[in-house]
């Protein structure tokens, strides 16, 4: 095809900033804007692997004569790429839809919700069949110029006390639509497959306070699982193993998950103790089973949970069934063809007391500490977890996150919990519990308290 017969662009994608993630926004350069005739609030195609589509925003300042496109995780898995990535975009006028079904994005959720409240929450924003989103609402809207479409879909309430994803089953008409004043919402109970689908359960902007952390791993473990031509034109092997440690709860699985979908991979887990604690020979056997269906899935990451259980030092171990597992995880690691695009991801929280001969070179030869978040990691954290809570005006996440000092992010989720618990307690007399739904007005009252925190810290 000729240049000019095409139109729109190529642009590069770059990852969103925690605040804008699951808003539905596309930050374009302002040059690349008036290039594509593009105003505010203009809905544009992003088509990569998959096609999506968002409202156009001006740059962050800081961005401005770089040309990239700032998606979220989710708009990026639902636009089939990585941050680093090009994508085609262009202008498109998104057309009011006349039915739009949603169903939770997980299969073991089951959700009744109302269906009025969840197109006020995607009032405006732009949809194809196949998008996951979340219900991100309750962020402030800066005052200012602003075209409405844009300002309503900013100002989109809060689902529940908890974000939720939402995969979008279908839509009338197909193709790219948005949610008006006419369209017919339904929301399915429990997941449904779109055609097309693609997990996106966990993204990069689902973990906090681990930028270098995620720099590293997208290094190692990302670029060769989506370009292994790149590594093999090059002669270099692409890592095989990675190491990561750090105290349980820090995000180390969430981890190994986003990188997983980031990257376009599928994504096996062996919980160590689990394993070791099965029959005589049963043991080696599941571990032969998982790496193998991990090869014949590849692209693939197969995360090792609690690998010490399964390969501590020989020199310790007395039991004949410890040693043999030990072995069988060398000779897996070893057998591992340099062409299988698979990489194996292990975590301990005791690196020191792994088997050496697990570090060799072309086992797992590389390490990443994973740590307990400082004050900034804890305010990321929290950030994350109450993205879509209703907070009240009092709750200040850099207050909670200084007095939080040692909690590691299993913790500040737990706290986020427990908070809501904390409302739900205090809404508990005015829910209809005969009826097992909750009163479209009295959910729009929900909001988390700091009071509601405070109770939570003290527990
Ligand atoms: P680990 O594998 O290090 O034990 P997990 O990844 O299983 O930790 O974390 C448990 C839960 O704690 C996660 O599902 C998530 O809710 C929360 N969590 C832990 N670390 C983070 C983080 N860095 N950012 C966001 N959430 C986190």
């Amino acid at each position: 095809m000729a240049e000019d017969d095409v139109t729109g662009r190529r642009i590069q994608v770059a990852n969103a900033r925690p605040e804008d993630a699951g808003r539905g926004l596309a930050r374009l350069p302002l040059a690349v804007m008036a290039q594509l005739s593009l105003a505010e609030g203009d809905v544009i195609e992003i088509i990569g692997k998959r096609s999506t589509a968002a409202r156009v925003v001006r740059p962050y300042k800081e961005d401005e004569g770089l040309d990239v496109l700032r998606l979220d995780g989710l708009q990026r898995a639902n636009a089939g790429v990585g941050s680093g990535d090009f994508v085609h975009i262009d202008k498109l006028e998104s057309r009011a839809a006349q039915r739009v079904v949603f169903a939770p994005a997980q299969n073991n959720l089951r959700l009744q919700g109302h269906p009025e409240a969840l197109k006020r929450v995607f009032f405006q924003r732009p949809l194809t069949a196949g998008d996951v989103v979340a219900t991100a609402g309750q962020q402030q809207v800066p005052p200012g110029d602003m075209p409405p479409q844009l300002r309503q879909m900013l100002a989109a309430p809060a689902y529940a006390l908890q974000e939720i994803r939402l995969v979008v089953v279908s839509t009338i008409p197909k193709g790219i639509v948005h949610i008006d004043a006419e369209t017919e919402v339904e929301l399915r109970p429990e997941y449904e497959e779109p055609k097309e689908a693609r997990r996106a359960d966990v993204t990069y902007d689902d973990v906090g306070g681990m930028a270098d952390t995620i720099d590293q791993l997208r290094e190692m473990v990302e670029l060769p699982l989506r370009y292994p031509e790149l590594f093999q034109r090059l002669g270099v092997d692409p890592p095989r193993g990675v190491m990561l440690h750090g105290p349980p709860g820090t995000g180390k699985t969430r981890l190994a998950r986003a990188v997983a979908n980031e990257s376009e991979a599928e994504f096996f887990l062996i919980n160590g103790p689990e394993i070791v604690g099965s029959a005589y020979g049963e043991s080696e056997k599941q571990l032969r089973e998982v790496f193998e269906a991990a090869s014949k899935a590849a692209p693939s990451i197969l995360f090792i949970d609690e690998i010490d259980s399964i390969a501590p030092k020989r020199g310790q171990v007395t039991g004949e069934t410890e040693k043999r597992l030990v072995a069988q995880l060398l000779t897996l690691m070893d057998g591992l063809e340099a062409r299988t695009n698979l990489v194996v991801i292990a975590a301990t929280n005791r690196p020191e007391a792994i088997d050496e001969a697990l570090r060799r070179p072309g086992r797992f030869d590389r390490e990443i500490v994973v740590g307990v978040p400082d004050e900034r990691g804890r305010r990321e954290i929290l950030g994350i977890h109450t993205r879509g809570m209703p907070l009240g005006d009092t709750v200040d996440l850099s207050e909670l996150a200084r007095m939080t000092y040692g909690f590691v992010g299993a913790d500040l989720a737990a706290l986020t919990r427990e908070a809501a618990i904390e409302t739900v307690r205090r809404f508990m007399p005015r829910l209809n519990l005969e009826d097992g739904t909750i009163p479209p007005d009295v959910l729009e009252e929900l909001s988390v308290t700091r009071d509601d925190f405070m109770a939570a810290i003290k527990r």
